[in-house]
């Protein structure tokens, strides 16, 4: 099968969070089954061009329609760790892809929506007939309605589509503008079956667009797929989905166990497994080592996240005490484009600078979360919802129990090790419900007593985490079953 992936996101070269690991794991996986697999990606000023092998101009004059005008465009390829990818590169006075980040600017929806019809004239004129167009979140939500409006009409009549929709919460709602500038009438799309948003009169949903336009929708768990089409976590889209739910599921994703495996991991100067798991504890050394912890007998307690309130970042403060407290150590690797946010965890960094026992790392670094996977003995996640979370399914590959809030994904693949109806060799962490301080301390706590306690206990839920199979292998079977069908 012939497969072209259409992201704002793919690791390592362009990545913000989940997508960027989604789309190269998946790919990778459809590789290995023998389907044909490229990416297109908008060719971003602040890719890591160091992570592109063999960038090389391959279509000079692509002229895409924007207004009521056309912007010259020049298509690269180059391939990222054996995926095929092109970068769509757009010459004009915007310079929608020049700004030296990959979301936040204030024109994200012009910048995406031209990406979008870029893309499908890319494909028309270079004659790419995919058998599956796959595209990913709001920033692509217009392809699908851009295949069956425009290009369809110009005969690209083969491919078909699958949306996937990794966070909700984010559903790119606009002026109908951009529909004008893609060359789409908005008279026509703006009606609540189609693209007119649910809750902003007059703005255009691109998201839903995604999902009424789509041949099959996915989301990347099965409980956030009934979590959004049945409750207030769709933001709307609930019944959006109800009418669509006869192509619509959930899909968990998976983990790249080539990137994502403590065996290989180059990043880590001590590789283990789970038949050899005694190295995971030089690796802590090395941790404390590179943060300047102080070297005790202490579980470390650790948070990979972006800084958004969806990560429950009330509660990471909270946990960070309570992980004094009771005798762990705390380390944070925390990003976030949110300034209120960042300052707060700024200023805590300077109030405990001198605590030997905590470490907050503001900014983004991937070599670094290697070395905190392997390093420490829990992972915290404390989403207010979580659509899959990669989070606790690297972090048990790694032997790190995960703490988590019981939410969409996360509740999907943490099994509480005292509460799950499942065999003791089946659980492989702690689970909280509410939402709050109290809930988080019932599972922590429960986990900092074990590793004290119950040693060995402790030891066997990292074994059992680590024994679970998150690759994509599973997820890339449902993938092609999905394909195969819309394909038919
Ligand atoms: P989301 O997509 O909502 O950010 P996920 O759990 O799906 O959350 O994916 C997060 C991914 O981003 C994981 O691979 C995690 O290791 C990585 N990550 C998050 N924050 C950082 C950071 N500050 N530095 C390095 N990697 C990070």
């Amino acid at each position: 099968m012939y497969i072209v992936m259409v992201s704002s996101e793919c690791a390592p070269v362009a990545k913000v969070g989940g997508l960027g690991d989604v789309v190269p794991g998946l790919a990778r996986e459809l590789a290995i089954r023998g389907n044909s697999v490229e990416v297109i990606l908008p060719m971003y000023d602040c890719m890591r061009y160091d992570r592109i092998w063999g960038l090389t101009q391959v279509f000079e004059d692509l002229w895409v329609p924007h207004n009521d005008t056309w912007i010259h465009c020049s298509v690269f390829f180059g391939t990222v760790d054996d995926i095929k990818c092109y970068f769509i590169k757009p010459h004009s006075s915007e310079n929608f892809f020049d700004r030296g980040l990959f979301y936040g600017a204030p024109d994200d929806a012009a910048r995406f929506a031209f990406f979008s019809r870029a893309t499908l004239e890319f494909m028309l004129k270079s004659g790419k007939h995919p058998d599956i167009i796959h595209c990913h979140d709001w920033q692509t939500g217009l392809v699908p309605v851009l295949l069956y409006e425009i290009y369809n009409g110009l005969g690209m009549t083969h491919p078909r589509v699958c949306y996937t929709l990794h966070n909700v919460h984010h559903q790119g709602q606009f002026g109908d503008q951009i529909l004008t500038q893609v060359g789409l009438n908005p008279a026509h799309l703006m009606t609540p079956e189609r693209l007119l948003d649910h809750s902003y009169p007059d703005a255009v949903n691109l998201m839903k667009g995604g999902i009424v336009y789509a041949n099959f929708t996915t989301t990347v768990s099965p409980r956030y797929a009934d979590e959004i089409r049945s409750s207030d976590l769709g933001h709307g889209l609930q019944h959006t989905l109800g009418v669509h739910h006869e192509t619509f599921g959930g899909v968990l994703n998976g983990v790249d166990y080539n990137v994502w495996n403590p065996e290989i991991d180059p990043h880590i100067p001590h590789q283990y497994g789970p038949t050899n798991i005694e190295p995971k504890f030089d690796n802590k050394a090395a941790l404390r080592h590179r943060l300047m912890l102080q070297d005790k007998f202490k579980p470390i307690v650790a948070v990979i996240s972006r800084l958004d309130p969806q990560k429950g970042v009330h509660l990471i403060r909270h946990a960070l005490f309570h992980t004094l407290a009771n005798g762990g150590q705390f380390v944070l690797l925390g990003s976030g484009s949110d300034a209120g946010i960042n300052d707060h965890f700024w200023e805590l960094k300077h109030h405990l600078n001198d605590n030997p026992d905590v470490h907050l790392e503001i900014g983004y670094d991937d070599e670094l979360a290697h070395l905190i996977y392997a390093g420490s003995d829990m992972m915290l996640v404390p989403s207010a919802f979580e659509p899959c979370g990669l989070t606790q399914l690297i972090a048990m590959k790694y032997g790190t129990v995960p703490v988590v809030r019981e939410t969409g994904g996360l509740a999907d693949t943490v099994f509480d090790a005292n509460h799950a109806h499942k065999p003791y060799s089946e659980r492989t962490g702690y689970t909280f419900h509410h939402f709050d301080n109290a809930g988080l301390e019932s599972a922590l706590g429960r986990a900092l007593g074990l590793w004290y306690q119950y040693p060995r206990y402790f030891n066997q839920l990292r074994l059992n985490g680590m024994h679970k199979d998150y690759s994509w292998n599973h997820p890339g079977t449902n993938y092609m079953n999905i394909f195969n069908w819309i394909k038919n």
